[in-house]
Order: C-alpha cells, then structure tokens, then sequence
C-alpha cells in the first residue's frame, strides 16, 4: 500500500511491555521500518521522582551483547558495565579462590542496572525512541486482547480504557504475561511453571575508604550446599549481595541478633564488610522473592502473535542467561524475518520451531546450574573436570568445549550446546576408565614382571616390629 508520502505503509507492530526485551524488540522492529508502539504498565522511568522496585544488576554476555550490537548499541552499554573474569569461591574459613569461566579474553560482562534495572530500562526506553517510527506509551497495561480481531485493550492508573489494534502483536510482558493469556485459551498450547523452594533477597556492601570492599572483577560466590550468597559489584563501587535460600530458611530468621549469628556460622567473612547494623536492618527491607521457571510451546498464535523474553520463558537466574535468551530471542526473529522476507505467516511457525527447544534447554541448563553453583562447585571432582575440561579444551580448541564456554561465550544454539555437552561428557568419562584401566593393568604387569624384593619390604617391617616392642618394654 503506497501511502500520500509515497512510502510504502509498513504494518503495524504492537510491542506489550517495554521491559529489557520489549525496548530492544522495539529497535529491531523500528529497524526494518515498521510502525512501532511499545505498550507498557508502568510511568516512564525517566521522569519518576521515586523509582519503586528492587535493583537487580545482570550479566550481560556474547548472545545478549550480539543482539545490542545489531541495532548498534552494544558499545554504548558495554561501556557501563564491568567485566568479570572469574568465580570467587569463598569457603568458610574466608578463603578465596577464583575458578576462571574460560580462555582470557572470555569474560563476562556484567552490566549493572541500580533500582529496577533503572539504566537499562531508561536507556532502552530512550534507544527504542530515537526511532521515528517507534511510540512510547507508559501507564498501559494491557487487559486483554482478542485472536480474532488484534483488538488489545489496556487499562490506565486513572482506570480509563483505550483499545487499538495492530497487524502483530509481541509479548514481551514478562513472566506472568498478559499477552500469554489468550495463549492458555489455544488448544495443543503446552505450558508449565515452576516455582523453586528458593528465594532471594538482595543486601548491599558499600565501599570502604572510597574502593570496592571486595576485588571487582569477580563474581563472588559463598557456596553452602543448599544455600548460597553471591555478589556483583556496582559502578558506584557498591556491591550488591544476592543471599539464595529456602523460604522456609529465610522465615526462621525472625531477629536482628539471628541474622548476625546465621551471617557468623555461614558467610562470617562479609559481616565486617556488610556491616551489623546494615546486616540486622536490609535483611527485613523486603520479605524474599520467588523464583519461577516458566516453558510454553508454541510461542506464535497464527501471523498475529508472538511471545519472547521471560513471557515465553522466564528461567531461574542460575545461568545468567534469562535476560541474554530473550535478546537472542530478537536476534533469532530478526534473522528469520530475513529468510522468509518478513513474511508473518512464515515467520512467526518458523520461530517457536527454531526457538522453543533453545529455551527449553536454557530453562534446563539453569536449573541444573542452580545446584551446580551452591554444592558442586564445593566438590573436588567438580573442579578436577572444570580442570581437565577446560585443558582438554586447550589440547582440542573445536572438539571439547566447556559447556559454560558454549553457553557463555558463543552463539551455539542452547539446545545444540547440551547435546555436545552430553556427548563430551561421555567421551571424557569413557577415557577416564580407559586411562585408570590402563594403568591399573599396565602397573600390574610390570609388578609381575618385575617383583619387588620381598626382603627389602620384610626388613623395614621388621624394624617397626622391634621399634614397638622396645617401647611396649620401656
Ligand atoms: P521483564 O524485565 O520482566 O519486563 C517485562 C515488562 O513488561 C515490564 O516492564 C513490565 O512492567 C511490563 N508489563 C508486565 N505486564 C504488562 C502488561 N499487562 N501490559 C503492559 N506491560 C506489562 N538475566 C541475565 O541475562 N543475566 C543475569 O545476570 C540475570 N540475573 C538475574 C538475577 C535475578 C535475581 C533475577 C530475578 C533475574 C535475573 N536475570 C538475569 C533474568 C532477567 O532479569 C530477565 O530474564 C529479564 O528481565 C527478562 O526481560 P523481559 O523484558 O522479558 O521481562
């Protein structure tokens, strides 16, 4: 349809949630000329006074840093965040021992967002307006919306209504998404969530004399079996503590005096760091948050829907990965929009076919890594394989690779990336046996070859024997 400016009019996308995956969506689409408005519950972030929430400051790595890159803002962000070369294992005693994630040069990235991911919500939100084609409206959230028509309904805090249609509409409302409703309605729609008995709750170590409390360049980890705490560090050298443990844990501690002796049995390095009085007042700020992992299939209703981010699979945040799947997830769209020539009927099947068994995998990985990070990374055969693996790696740079490397570092598809792992995992454990079969073999037959000589064990017995009976007698 040729429009009076004589531009060919572009469909309309509507974009619920304007979140971390929903800003980045709206560039992706903006970018290829659609006409683009971004729906989102709450006021714009930029122009609160008091910005509600909790902070929560995310590692951003390959994949995600691959998806800021395609619409050209990878460097912009990079440049706020700081790069984390290795896992600090505090033990009990207040010992430190770093377990690096790969070759050097393979650091993670760690982005940080102060209140409610503030940075990335405003920076997102004002990338995703540099676009002339992209509308912003804050306080709308959306009610409901119909398969039939496209009609989206949305509610504002003054409780009035405003209904509008487009020709797609993407979820990117987060885990407990309102576009995922009508998906529920859909027949042969899969979907499942679980919630761990894990929460979480977020203390704060400000710096002392002016530096970091703690080396910054770490991601600190206090691993205690079925808990554990980890801290990222901050640009205003602050670091934030993120204590993971059972709910029913975290409601046996009712005093001030029970946190400092829970702090004193399991993490007594930080409390000089954390401090008493802030230890005793930030564990009751807020009550600990759940943690759920969600999967659904398919994420396409027709040409008219799709789902991404944590509204088609919000992940235990394990891995580090929620936040870089769901920018993938734009990256991957993207690129099949490229192959069927934007095409929606095509587009929106091939996607969830493609994409569903990548997040599935992620949503697995990150369970597994939940126990991996507070019990395996305690045990001395965790870090033998982390050690053989990684120089494995070295030995044979393309045919073992560590899975955090794949995950981490690479664009591997999450799903291909488990399967290899998988794979390697056999190989490696079937050469292990083969080596201490071999040796094993190998040493009895040189002992049978060459026998030991006897006498010369028998003396020292005899000795020993002599020495004991000397003492008994003296
Ligand atoms: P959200 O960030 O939840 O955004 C959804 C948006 O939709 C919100 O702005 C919301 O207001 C809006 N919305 C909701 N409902 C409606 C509605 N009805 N109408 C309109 N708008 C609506 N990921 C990483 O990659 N690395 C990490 O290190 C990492 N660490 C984490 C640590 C913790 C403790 C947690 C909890 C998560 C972590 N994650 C991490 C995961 C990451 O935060 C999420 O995957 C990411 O925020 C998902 O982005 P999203 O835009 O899909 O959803």
């Amino acid at each position: 349809m040729e429009g009076s400016t004589g531009r060919v009019a572009k469909k309309k996308v509507a974009v619920v949630g304007g979140g971390l995956v929903g800003a980045l969506n709206a560039c992706f689409f903006a970018k290829r000329g659609f006409d683009v408005e971004v729906f989102e519950t709450r006021e714009d972030i930029r122009l609160a006074k008091i910005v509600k929430g909790r902070s929560i400051n995310l590692a951003l790595s390959h994949r995600g840093r691959q998806a800021l890159k395609h619409v050209g803002i990878e460097e912009k962000i990079v440049s706020k965040g700081i790069p984390m070369h290795a896992r600090m294992i505090h033990s009990l005693t207040g010992k430190q021992s770093p377990i690096p994630y790969g070759k050097k040069g393979q650091v993670s990235l760690l982005y940080i967002l102060t209140l409610l991911n503030f940075f990335l919500y405003n920076f997102g939100a004002a990338e995703a307006e540099t676009y002339p084609n992209t509308k912003l409206n804050f306080d709308h959230k959306l009610q409901d919306w119909s398969v039939e028509t496209g009609l989206m309904t949305f509610v504002r805090s003054d409780g009035s209504k405003k209904q509008t249609t487009a020709d797609l509409i993407v979820g990117c409302d987060g885990a407990f998404s309102a576009t995922r409703k009508q998906f529920l309605r859909q027949t042969r729609f899969n979907y499942s969530q679980t919630y761990i008995p894990h929460g979480y709750m977020e203390l704060t170590m400000l710096p002392i004399n002016g530096e970091f409390a703690m080396r910054p360049n770490y991601l600190h980890i206090w691993p205690r079996n079925t808990f554990m705490m980890i801290a990222l560090p901050n640009l205003d050298k602050t670091f934030t503590c993120t204590l993971f443990m059972p709910f029913d844990e975290f409601e046996k501690i009712t005093t001030g005096d029970q946190v400092i002796e829970f702090f004193q049995k399991y993490f007594p390095d930080t409390i000089p760091l954390i401090g008493v009085d802030t230890l005793k007042r930030d564990y009751f700020r807020l009550p600990a948050q759940a943690m759920v992992s969600v999967k659904c299939s398919p994420y396409h209703i027709g040409d008219k829907c799709v789902l991404m981010g944590d509204a088609a699979h919000a992940v235990v945040p394990f891995y580090g990965q929620g936040m870089n799947a769901g920018f993938e997830d734009c990256n991957v769209f993207d690129e099949i929009m490229d192959q069927f020539s934007e095409d929606l009927s095509a587009v929106l099947p091939e996607y969830s076919r493609v994409r569903v068994p990548d997040d599935h995998a992620i949503a697995d990985l990150a369970m597994y890594n939940y126990v991996e990070m507070r019990a395996h990374v305690n045990s001395r055969w965790f870090l033998f394989r982390k050690y053989l693996d990684n120089l494995l790696h070295f030995l044979m740079p393309k045919t073992i690779i560590p899975l955090y490397t794949m995950v981490t570092f690479t664009r591997t598809r999450y799903h291909e990336a488990v399967a290899h792992w998988h794979w390697q995992n056999k190989v490696i454990h079937r050469g292990l046996l083969l080596s201490t079969t071999g040796a094993v073999l190998g040493g009895s037959y040189l002992l049978i070859k060459n026998p030991p000589n006897v006498n010369k064990l028998i003396i020292p017995a005899e000795k020993v024997w002599n020495r004991l009976m000397a003492l008994r007698t003296s």
